[in-house]
Formats: C-alpha cells, structure tokens, sequence
C-alpha cells in the first residue's frame, strides 16, 4: 500500500503546494492515503526562518475540507511535524495536546541553537563529531519529549553536510543509535522512512537501511514512510523505493495514524 506520512504545505513557510493541489496529485499517482505535516518549530533561532507562524486552525480547516471533498477516493489524515529544542517542550506539548491531530512526526532541525541547512553547525566539527552531537542531542530529547509518534529522519544532518557523502556515514556512532531505537521501541513509539534522501547525494533514505534493520532486531513494529516534499514535483518521490527499504528491512507492515493511534497493514508489492 502506497501512502505518504511525510508532506509540508504552503501552510509552512518553507511550501509551495497547496493542499488541494496535493490530494489531486495523490489520487493521480495511486497512493491511497496521506498524512499533511506541517511544521510547527517554535523559536527557530534565525528570525528571518519563522517556523512557529502557521495558522493551526486554518490548517485543520482546510485539510478537514480536503478531507470532506476526496472521501472514497483518498483517505487524509491531520498531522504535524514537530521541532524539538530543549527550551520548547512544555510549550510544544501544550500545543500538541490541544489539537486533534492524527500523528505528530518528531524531529530535530536544531542542534545547539544551529541550524545545519545554514553550513555553521559543521564548522570546525569533523564528521565523527558532528554526527555524534546530532545523535547526543536526539537521545537528549527523545528521553524528555514523548508528545510524537515517529523520530523524523534520522540521519537528518547527512542533508547538509559540506563534506563528501560516504556509505559509512550511515555507520558512525551505532551505539548512540541503538540508545535512541531502544528509547523509541520501549515507548512504543516509531521511526519513518524518509525518501527525501533519494534526492539527495546519498541516494538512500533517511534513516540507512542499517538503521531501519537495526530499529527491527531491537524490536520495533513502528514505520511510516514520507516523501518530505515541500513542492508538487517531490510529492510521492522515492516512496517506491522507500517502501522497497521496509521490506528489505525485514517489515511486512507499514504504519498509518488516526487520531494518534497506529494501525499496521500489510505490505504488497502489487498496490
Ligand atoms: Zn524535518
Ligand atoms: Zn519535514
């Protein structure tokens, strides 16, 4: 089963598709269900980047109308992604709690008050060192923050790193990884494939497949798979080959959300 749980909206500073144009789009590729999340990251530390500014009943509004329009033809779910930074989680979970959301995707974008889509993070850090602090810092907030259902791309800052790509990045710092799979699975909580990575240098999902095997001998049952499109010509890429990952992984289920609660169908190859 085609779906994709991983899509942001010019409800988002950083979309350009609008919701409409998304479900059209979905319908026309096949893919039976989506979940719209948009971010929600309060005090992004660059104010020019304002990831808190969206309008979360105006969103719901228009996905419930969506909803409404496409019923039998596509099934849509409400959802967000949100950014986690230590000073923000009662502020974020306040948040998540007062909104009927479908499923919430956890992600870190900030690391120490740095943004690594602008280069500065990686300065003066050798690549051991800054996968290390990602992986520090994820397992940091995994361990106060459990208003989410999924981790959002691990592996998140191989996106923007300013040295080569190599297979064994995905390798580095196994150790913290398993601390963060073990965290999330005691939780029942878990991981997605993200396919934005098949845009990128890597040519792989975010996280490796090591990881996403990793994540399955530890014990985890939990994964959804999202394209991180942020305009209409990467909607639903990579989902193929994503999905591919699952089953190579060893999963022969793939998780969807309604109303946070996660429901697990089988995978075929055919759909
Ligand atoms: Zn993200
Ligand atoms: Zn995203």
């Amino acid at each position: 089963m085609l779906v994709d749980y991983h899509i942001h909206t010019n409800h988002s500073i950083d979309g350009e598709m609008t919701i409409d144009e998304v479900c059209r789009k979905a319908i026309s590729l096949g893919i039976k269900e989506i979940a719209f999340t948009d971010h929600i990251d309060l005090d992004w530390p660059d104010p020019e980047f304002d990831f808190a500014s969206i309008d979360i009943e105006q969103y719901i509004l228009e996905i419930d109308q969506s909803k409404a329009k496409y019923k039998g033809q596509l099934r849509i779910k409400t959802g967000i992604e949100i950014g986690m930074q230590p000073h923000v989680l009662d502020e974020t979970a306040k948040i998540i709690e007062d909104y009927p959301f479908d499923f919430v995707i956890g992600s870190v974008h900030i690391i120490q008050r740095m943004d690594p889509y602008q280069g500065k993070y990686y300065i003066g850090k050798t690549k051991e060192e800054f996968y290390r602090l990602y992986y520090e810092e994820t397992l940091r907030l995994i361990k106060e923050f459990s208003y989410f259902d999924v981790l959002g791309h691990i592996g998140y800052i191989k996106r923007y790193s300013p040295l080569p790509y190599e297979k064994e990045d995905d390798l580095l710092h196994l150790d913290l990884v398993d601390e963060i799979l073990r965290v999330l699975i005691k939780e029942d909580k878990g991981i997605e494939v993200n396919t934005s990575g098949f845009r990128h240098i890597s040519n792989s999902s975010m996280p490796s497949i090591e990881i996403v095997r990793r994540y399955k001998e530890l014990g985890g049952t939990v994964i959804t798979l999202g394209s991180d499109s942020h305009k209409l010509s990467d909607f639903g890429f990579g989902l193929k080959d994503g999905l591919e990952t699952i089953i190579q992984a060893g999963f022969n289920k793939i998780t969807t959300y309604t109303k946070r609660k996660p429901y697990f169908h089988s995978i075929s190859k055919k759909e």
